[in-house]
């Protein structure tokens, strides 16, 4: 994967170089083609799935405008986390832009229910989310709630490592070959009730901070900076992308 500058207001662009032309996919919600364990873009024949942790470090830094350019379907899976992206955007250091930015406002609560998960946007001057998650046979329960701003991006929620839920799941899917991505290398994983990963936790509350850092990468998707107060129980990508359109349907968009 390389991060590379783009001009001004052209948002987040994924870039296919390993496909003939070069396909092009904007990050934006009405590109999403699948929500199932991971959000994945598409655009024609050419997919990228699993793009909510390097666009969660891209809007997590203030960034505006980039093309994110792959030679496969899928940008790296590093620690599961965002800190490794964040490493290399510091190093590559940015740019201020010339014009204001674009943020989209909302006037009335956007409010997404599916099964157990309920996520809403409600009008607030400042971003941020508050969270709550549980899970697993007892119930695992955690709460976090931040303002999203660069510092809290970056010291809160970028270093926490993808959760799996499903200890059984995971290992039969490894046995059968069909993921490499969540293996106890860039993962937590739930079994018997405990959270366990190789190197211990990075947060107590790794796991509900993990769905934060989702919620910011899935809803940078709305393709502007965003304001408002996201609350949201269990959420997951497919949420968290209907949230996305929602917002889109409704935003107001100023340059600020
Ligand atoms: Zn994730």
């Amino acid at each position: 994967m390389v991060l590379r500058p783009a001009d001004e207001d052209t948002g987040f662009v994924l870039r296919r170089v390993d496909l003939p032309g070069k396909p092009e996919i904007p990050a934006i919600a009405d590109n999403v083609v699948d929500v199932r364990r991971a959000t994945t873009l598409a655009v024609g024949n050419a997919h990228v799935h699993t793009v909510e942790h390097v666009l969660a470090a891209l809007y997590g830094m203030g960034v505006d405008n980039a093309y994110i350019e792959l030679d496969g379907a899928e940008p790296p899976i590093a620690d599961g986390s965002s800190e490794p992206f964040i490493q290399i955007i510091r190093e590559a250091g940015t740019v201020p832009q010339t014009l204001t930015r674009t943020i989209a406002y909302i006037d009335q609560p956007v409010t997404v229910t599916q099964e157990e998960t309920t996520i809403v946007l409600l009008p607030e001057e400042n971003y941020r989310i508050s969270c709550t998650v549980a899970f697993g046979p007892g119930f695992l329960t955690q709460f976090y709630s931040t303002e999203i701003t660069q510092k809290s991006f970056v010291e809160e929620l970028s270093a926490a490592r993808t959760f799996c839920p499903d200890y059984e799941e995971i290992e039969s899917l490894m046995e059968a070959g069909l993921i490499r991505g969540a293996s106890l290398d860039n993962a937590m994983v739930l079994k018997d009730g405990a959270i366990i990963s190789k190197d211990g936790l990075r947060f107590a509350d790794e796991c509900v901070r993990h769905k934060m850092l989702d919620i910011v990468g899935d809803l940078s998707l709305v393709g502007h900076r965003l304001r408002g107060h996201v609350v949201a129980l269990k959420p997951g990508h497919p949420s968290n992308v209907a949230l996305a359109r929602n917002i889109r349907e409704h935003m107001r968009v100023e340059r600020a």
